[in-house]
């Protein structure tokens, strides 16, 4: 079987040179790694739900991918199924300022959303750090966050309604909030989102940046449990802790963040005038804060946080972040026992954080050979957080790395719940298998295997 035929697409839409797979062999989780059959690239919904349709009549798995800078292993591919690529699905399609939405694409990139709304005084606010790359349908599929999900809650609370292509290839528009909010974060496997309508919000008239140091990090965490016990919703809590400052401020992504603290606090208020007067003096009579002057300023605090992944890269050939959640009360005693299990494991972790929802990242820096070892120290720091009643994931979902994590959480029955979910969705299994819940291991396993498949056209890897 050929699948470049076996697809009714224009040609060129099929790639099965090494380059096309290698590219697409794992998501920014690096641990799990696996070489598709092929990488399809549609242009339009009605050439994603040709694809399906073929690849549901031959049981052939889809992985729908938007960038690639999933950190669970959403977008790892399956060797018996294919990647369906829909970066070229870029278009910002509309901008409806009286209704305040933006009509986009699901490949658009979620940094290019806000600029597009920017003429018309709107904003989009999911702005997870890895803006200027993911996409919308990956933001979408993981039901993705950002520092300034604070104040106005995650993609779950900006999505008015998505084009989504089912596991027959058939197409709905769904605009019902019930069935939004099972599309919202099912990571691809209830149905690829081809595109969305999205929530804007009125880009606020004051904003303030302040940037805090604490000599520790108790302390920078009991800073932001006051700040919202007292009533105000900044619209971001961020914390890196001392290790994280100086790896940014030896990077390019350079803040200026003091390196003697054992934690810094990026506190962002905005909101009219007199509420950003009132929160900024509040806190300033309790703490040295240093606020940024101008918009240069600003744009130059957030670099460091934002820059904070990739200032890893530096330091390390690899490199894992965890993604979990805690009670805002138990974070410092969290953040103490996860770097008790590091310094005992000889892991060099360090902490970046949305602080003000309790949503934990450690990164951990590792070679390839440690693989096994980083693997079991995610399944610990999890551990640590679900104990202190906490949750598996904030923000970059369960994916291949968390799936055997969900029985922390959830017992049999509300797994076996879960799975007939997923199957009234998708009977044949084929939308993203092996993700999310635990089941069969291998994806090969989850859908009928056909003997007869080979690919044939252009391959660089020939056939299976
Ligand atoms: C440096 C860095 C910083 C990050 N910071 C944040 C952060 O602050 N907040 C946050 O939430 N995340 C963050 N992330 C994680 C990641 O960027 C988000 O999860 C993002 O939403 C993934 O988008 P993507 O387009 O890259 O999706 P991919 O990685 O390509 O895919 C992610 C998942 O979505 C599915 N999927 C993709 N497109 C579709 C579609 N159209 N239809 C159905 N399913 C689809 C995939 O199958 C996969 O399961 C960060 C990542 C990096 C590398």
């Amino acid at each position: 079987m050929n699948l470049a035929r076996l697809l009714p697409l224009p040609p060129g839409r099929v790639r099965t040179d090494l380059a096309a797979l290698l590219v697409h062999e794992c998501d920014a989780l690096t641990l799990f790694r696996e070489r598709p059959l092929a990488v399809v690239y549609p242009e339009t919904t009605a050439e994603v739900a040709a694809a399906v349709r073929a690849l549901a009549a031959h049981g052939i798995p889809v992985v729908p991918r938007g960038a690639g800078t999933g950190l669970s292993g959403g977008a790892r591919p399956c060797a018996t199924g294919v990647v369906l690529d829909l970066g070229k699905m870029d278009r910002i399609l509309a901008i409806d300022a009286p209704s305040r939405t933006a009509h986009v694409q699901a490949g658009a990139v979620n940094a290019r959303v806000s600029e597009a709304a920017a003429p018309f005084g709107l904003f989009f606010a999911p702005d997870p750090s890895s803006q200027m790359a993911c996409t919308i349908g990956g933001n979408v599929a993981c039901g993705s966050g950002g520092p300034h999900c604070l104040r106005y809650g995650t993609m779950t609370d900006h999505v008015r309604a998505v084009t989504l292509v089912d596991a027959t290839g058939d197409v709905h528009e769904v605009s019902d909030e019930s069935l939004l909010s099972l599309v919202v974060g099912s990571e691809g496997t209830l149905g690829i989102v081809t595109e969305a309508r999205l929530r804007l919000e009125p880009v606020p008239p004051a904003v303030a940046t302040l940037l805090l140091a604490f000599r520790t990090m108790r302390a920078a965490c009991e800073a932001v449990a006051a700040i919202l016990a007292e009533g105000f919703v900044p619209a971001a809590l961020e914390i890196l802790d001392r290790r994280a400052v100086a790896m940014v401020e030896d990077s390019v992504f350079s803040a200026g963040y003091p390196r003697d603290a054992a934690a810094v606090l990026l506190a962002e208020i905005d909101g009219t005038a007199a509420e950003v007067e009132e929160a900024v003096s509040w806190i300033g009579a309790r703490w040295t804060a240093r606020r940024a002057r101008d918009a240069a300023e600003r744009a130059a605090l957030w670099r460091g946080r934002k820059g904070a992944f990739g200032a890893m890269g530096r330091v390390s050939e690899e490199c894992y972040v965890v993604d979990c959640v805690v009670p805002r009360s138990r974070m410092a005693e969290a953040l103490e026992r996860i770097d008790a299990m590091a310094e005992r494991n000889g892991l060099t972790l360090v902490n970046v954080f949305h602080a003000g929802d309790g949503n934990l990242h450690p990164l951990i820096a590792y070679r390839r050979a440690d693989a096994a070892r980083v693997q079991e120290a995610g399944r610990e720091i999890t551990g640590i957080c679900v104990s202190l009643g906490g949750s598996l994931t904030g923000e970059h979902g369960i994916g291949v790395e968390k799936r055997d994590f969900m029985g922390m959480l959830f017992d049999a029955p509300s797994l076996a719940a879960m799975e007939r979910v997923r199957k009234a969705f998708d009977p044949q299994g084929i939308l993203n298998p092996g993700k999310v819940l635990p089941g069969p291991k291998v994806c090969a396993e989850a859908v009928r295997r056909d003997d007869a498949f080979r690919v044939v056209d252009g391959g660089g890897r020939g056939g299976r």
